[in-house]
């Protein structure tokens, strides 16, 4: 499965966070032959609309899709020149398909900053050098191998060029990710900056760890967005984060209304971090079960189907498909069949997100 790793400098709240996601782990009825590690959390993408097809189907119980992050501590300055935890950290962090990097955004005088104060914009920096180095020493190495290559034929001119494209970017300060549009306008083959394996060619997500303060600051909110775009950004505390995990549901919901936020930081990051990773879910509805299941973005309906069952995929014959929306206001798939509104789709056809499906196969 597909991994978030999270990082960030000493004592900017990733344990905490982290805790609190492994808290929260989806749980383990659901998925008995996982193996529980300790630096894995997966946990529930939150779905509303599963309890509704449950209500619906009369379903015994929901799936949900789930989303996995990897703890991953020890960044530090230096980390790319490989002191202490540095390798071994780069080498976690080349594992993981997205980043998910902790700031650290609250006040509290009895939590030590590693630099001696809190400035979310210079620790991004720090991190990210790290991680710019890292790239360039892969790149200082990978450059004068694929030139040889090229000139051998046995590489892509291609590659060379995206590896150049991409040195040229870190140079600067910017990482691939940041610099993913420019480097797309300049044509650069986005497989081929992928096969470079970059750790900045990840896609990035920036969880700002603040306080009630910071929940509330628009404009620090607005200029940290600013900052890290494209990449999404999700304010949160996780002190409270971690707190409210431990809550029965009713309790959590009145601490969470009366601390004013519409929904916990963590369904935000489950979700955001989803997306980030090209995640999208179909939906199938019975009286067993309610369940989402994950498939990437783009794929066709015999893919989807190979989620289920790989023989599914192999036998594809057609898919009934109802759009979520169409089967609530229907109230149930023979009414949503009558009114016109089960579509027969084929193998070309391209899942779009909150499909309720029912696949035809031949074993
Ligand atoms: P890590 O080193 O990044 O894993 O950081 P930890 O999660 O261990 O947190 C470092 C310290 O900061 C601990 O004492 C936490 O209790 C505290 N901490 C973490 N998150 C918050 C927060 O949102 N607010 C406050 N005030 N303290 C926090």
């Amino acid at each position: 499965a597909l991994t978030i790793g999270i990082v960030g400098l000493p004592n900017v709240g990733k344990s905490t966070l982290f805790n609190a996601l492994t808290r929260n782990q989806v749980l383990a009825a659901n998925y008995p032959f996982a193996t529980i590690e300790p630096n894995l959390g997966i946990v529930a993408l939150p779905d509303p609309r599963l309890q509704t097809l449950a209500d619906l189907f009369g379903s015994e119980r929901i799936v949900p899709a789930t989303v996995s992050f990897v703890d991953i501590a020890g960044i530090v300055r230096g980390a790319s020149e490989g002191e202490g935890l540095g390798n071994k950290f780069l080498a976690n962090i080349r594992e993981a398909d997205a980043i998910c990097q902790v700031v650290r955004a609250f006040a509290d005088d009895d939590v030590v900053h590693v630099t001696g104060r809190v400035d979310p914009a210079d620790d991004i920096e720090t991190v990210n050098t790290e991680l710019i180095l890292a790239d360039l020493q892969t790149l200082e190495r990978a450059i004068p191998r694929l030139e040889k290559e090229v000139r051998g034929k046995k590489t892509d001119a291609a590659v060379l060029a995206a590896a150049q494209a991409a040195n040229a970017v870190l140079e600067e300060g910017v990482t691939v990710f940041a610099a993913r549009e420019r480097l797309a306008k300049q044509g650069v083959d986005a497989t081929a900056l992928r096969d470079l394996q970059l750790l900045t060619a990840k896609p990035f997500i920036f969880v700002f760890n603040t306080d009630d303060a910071g929940l509330a600051d628009v404009d620090m909110q607005a200029r940290m967005r600013a900052l890290v775009a494209p990449a999404d950004a999700i304010f949160l505390d996780a002190k409270f984060e971690s707190e409210l995990v431990e809550l029965d549901p009713d309790d959590a919901a009145e601490m969470l209304a009366d601390s004013g936020q519409s929904e916990p930081g963590l369904d935000q990051l489950a979700r955001v971090g989803f997306h980030t990773l090209g995640l999208q879910t179909y939906l199938t509805a019975g009286p067993k079960e309610a369940r989402a299941w994950t498939i990437k973005q783009g794929w066709t309906a015999p893919q989807a189907a190979g989620v289920i069952h790989t023989d599914f995929e192999r036998g594809f014959i057609k898919a009934e498909v109802i759009s979520f929306a169409d089967l609530v206001e229907a109230g149930s798939i023979a009414a949503a069949r009558s009114a016109g509104k089960a579509r027969i789709e084929g193998k070309d056809y391209v899942m779009a997100d909150g499909d309720v499906v029912e696949f035809r196969f031949n074993v």
